[in-house]
């Protein structure tokens, strides 16, 4: 196989795009492909400051470098989550990510759950009973809310995350088998900033897995590589799997089924849903929009826990 750029021997083969190229030439050709995607969502421009939340894997780690050599000016936040039984997840997570800053220069911000809040994520999971003895549930509630205020609290015009297409391919797939409305019209490579809640992108989301994955290793890029232990068995990985079957068979599957979908949301398919959507107002501990008249779901989870570990005598 011959890189079609050079004609020499072809690193990266990707069939669903019927082009192989050689290393040098891919690792042109993601930035490119991600710069088209970023102009063609309108996701921001290059005087904005951009917050890039990075897990210390390769989605996330190759978004930073990605952004940095195309000169937008991206900011890096870590959350330490306090996953660390066994492989040691977040320290190990957590050096990769400082490691990748330092190394080049780049600004990185870290929250550490358990330091701010009091407790890390398995604890936090377990005194809320969310989520069935997996911590996901309250992991995802307490990252969505960190990344939006530390995005709001120090300015950023946006924040970005590494989603791949075989994340919102596994997405769309399980919203799509329940029809989930509500979430079908949320899904989108931008979400516009709304009050209380910063403006959200997904550059890398036409790119797959593979992709993604060949990009870090070709790049030299150190990142983990084992996943959280809670996402072991769960559902998305199921759905990843289903659809890699599919697109085993059918190379281009997974981008057809994400790319139509994009462009029925955006000729209206969902737009009754939009008007259903509920009525946010701030959250009188925090600010961040909710739709109960109490605490958000995350302060709520917050305060239990604090009267969980801090009894009355
Ligand atoms: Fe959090 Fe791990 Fe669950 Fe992902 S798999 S949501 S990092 S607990
Ligand atoms: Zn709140």
């Amino acid at each position: 196989m011959k890189c079609k750029k050079c004609g020499s021997k072809a690193s990266v083969n990707m069939r669903q795009h019927k082009l192989a190229l050689c290393k040098d030439h891919f690792l042109e050709w993601i930035p490119e492909q991600t710069e088209r995607f970023i102009k063609k969502y309108d996701m921001f421009r290059r005087e904005q400051k951009i917050l890039v939340a990075v897990s210390g894997g390769k989605d996330s780690l190759s978004l930073w470098d990605i952004l940095t050599r195309l000169g937008y000016q991206a900011d890096g936040l870590y959350i330490g989550l306090g996953i660390d039984e066994g492989i040691g997840y977040s320290t190990e997570s957590h050096r990769l990510c400082e490691k990748f800053a330092s190394e080049r220069g780049l600004k990185l911000h870290v929250v550490d759950v358990a330091q701010e809040y009091g407790q890390p994520i398995p604890v936090l999971a377990e005194i809320s009973h969310r989520g069935q003895g997996k911590p996901c549930a309250v992991c995802g509630l307490a990252k969505r809310h960190i990344m939006n205020r530390i995005a709001r609290d120090l300015g950023y015009d946006v924040l970005a995350t590494g989603h791949n297409l075989d994340d919102e391919a596994a997405v769309l797939f399980g919203n799509t088998l329940q029809w989930a409305g509500n979430f079908l019209v949320r899904q989108s490579p931008v979400l516009p900033e709304t009050p209380g809640l910063a403006r959200k992108v997904k550059p890398l989301c036409r790119f797959y897995e593979r992709e993604m994955a060949s990009y870090a290793i070709l790049r030299g890029i150190e990142y983990i590589y084992e996943e959280c232990p809670f996402a072991q068995g769960s559902t998305s990985i199921y759905y990843k799997e289903l659809l890699n079957k599919l697109e085993t068979d059918k190379p281009g599957s997974k981008l057809t089924f994400y790319l139509r979908f994009l462009e029925a949301r955006e000729s209206g398919l969902f737009a009754a849903t939009k008007e259903s959507a509920p009525n946010l107002h701030p959250c009188p501990n925090c600010g961040q929009p909710t739709s109960t008249d109490d605490f958000c779901s995350f302060c709520r989870m917050i305060e239990k826990a604090k009267v969980a570990s801090n009894p009355l005598p």
